[in-house]
């Protein structure tokens, strides 16, 4: 399995043998640090160059040591061989923060886990920097990629929280429309890796009413998929403790989405693959597993399709993706492939992930698929002469069960 911390190993498929210079202060000159070869200055800070194999053992021994890192840059080797930062690099250490800051991500205390920095009084106006379709030709329905630019707000979110969305106007009744709730679905640092923006995967929610048969689109979700950019929106939260990652590298984290449940899962992924990301996260590294089983109806409404392919081609031995396309494919008994039917035809291997200590599962999205997967565990663990309800109950006190349906 590739393993990025291991000096000399696969980590060529992620970051290459590429160098990173770390600005450190605190150091004392003693033994250790001598026998580290770290060039101690009299006054100031230090730099020492790492590479990318080793960065979480250096980080690990400068703080041990008693140093604190103050930024991390790449480095570029020169035609002589000679290590310099680029220039690219200086100036994003200069915009971005999360680029240059190597304080150790936040340990989920709870006291680190942002909430409600902007209450539904007073939310933050934020600005639409994009609004893509993400349903492709032939899809069924609206959903939207947005992207909102929380500039000059105190903003801040970790994967597998939620948005609040006031959408504008007033309701039947006169009163301003309540906040909708929305799973955030870029990592803490944004789509454009400046912690400056927040992404929202929408679903214009269209349904027939009950009595009349007449169209009816639901207020908040048409509201935001029809948004222009630069437009105003009224922000609030983030709210959610129930969908955090674990800060554990080694993990194995089985997600299970219909439709927009996808949200979450692509931070996810991006906070474990992404090169960008894994570059601003030296202390997360992802060497672990990762499965997503995706419920959707047909193939163009396969939401981020490429992103999560691509991670499939380039890391087959730590994602697997499985689709439950559920009216292109059959299940056993000739019916539709719910994500229900995907669930139980692979319900053995994945007990066997879900038993191990180290394995969080994540059930998003449409209300409802919780009981059609939990039979199809619960047949994989009586098999095994395993009580489902209490093992379930078990995890879920263990924070390694977490649902989030809507
Ligand atoms: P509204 O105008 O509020 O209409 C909703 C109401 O319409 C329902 O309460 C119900 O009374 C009625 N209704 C709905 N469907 C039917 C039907 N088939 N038949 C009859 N009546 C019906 N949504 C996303 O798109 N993406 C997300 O990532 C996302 N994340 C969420 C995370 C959380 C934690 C929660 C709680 C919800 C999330 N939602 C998400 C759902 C979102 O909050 C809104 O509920 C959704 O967008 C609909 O809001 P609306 O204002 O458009 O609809």
């Amino acid at each position: 399995m590739y393993n990025p911390s291991v000096s000399g190993g696969s980590a060529n498929t992620l970051a290459g043998s590429r160098l990173f210079v770390y600005e450190v202060e605190g150091l004392c000159q003693n033994s250790e640090t001598d026998q580290a070869n770290y060039p101690i200055r009299q006054s100031g800070s230090t730099y020492i160059t790492v590479p990318y194999s080793r960065m979480n053992q250096e980080m690990q021994r400068i703080t041990r040591l008693g140093g604190r890192i103050l930024s991390i840059r790449p480095v570029e080797s020169s035609v002589n061989g000679s290590a310099q930062v680029t220039a690219e690099s200086q100036a994003a250490s200069k915009s971005s923060k999360s680029m240059t800051q190597a304080q150790p991500e936040a340990k989920k205390k709870k006291s680190d886990i942002p909430v409600n920095i902007y209450k539904p009084k007073q939310p933050f106006m934020a600005k639409v920097i994009a609004n893509d379709p993400l349903v492709r030709e032939g899809g069924i329905g609206i959903v939207q990629h947005i992207i909102l630019d929380l500039t000059g707000s105190e903003y801040r979110y970790l994967e597998g929280q939620s948005a609040g969305i006031i959408p504008e106007g007033t309701d039947e009744k006169g009163k301003p429309h309540k906040l909708r709730l929305y799973s955030i679905a870029s990592t803490r640092h944004g789509d454009l890796m400046d912690d400056k923006t927040v992404s929202l995967c929408v679903r214009q929610l269209e349904y027939n009413h009950p009595e009349t048969g007449e169209k009816v689109y639901g207020v908040c979700s048409s509201y935001l998929c029809g948004l222009e950019k630069g437009a105003e929106v009224q922000v609030t939260g983030p709210v959610g403790k129930e969908m955090l990652l674990p800060d554990d590298e080694d993990a194995t984290i089985i997600m299970m989405a219909t439709g927009t449940g996808i949200a979450p899962f692509r931070a996810y992924l991006q906070r474990m693959f992404d090169e960008k990301e894994r570059q601003a996260n030296p202390d997360y590294q992802f060497r672990g597993f990762a499965w997503l089983i995706f419920g959707i109806p047909v193939t163009p409404n396969i939401l981020y399709k490429e992103e999560l392919e691509s991670v499939q081609a380039q890391y087959p031995d730590n994602f697997r993706l499985t689709y439950a396309l559920s009216r292109e494919q059959k299940n056993a008994e000739g019916g539709k492939m719910y994500i229900q039917n995907r669930v139980a035809e692979q319900a053995d291997e994945l007990w066997k992930l879900i038993q191990e200590p180290k394995t969080h599962t994540y059930i998003c999205g449409l209300k409802g698929m919780e009981d059609g997967i939990d039979a199809a565990l619960a047949a994989a663990a009586e098999k095994n002469g395993v009580n489902w309800e209490e093992f379930r109950k078990q995890m879920k006190k263990d924070g390694r069960w977490h649902v989030e349906t809507y």
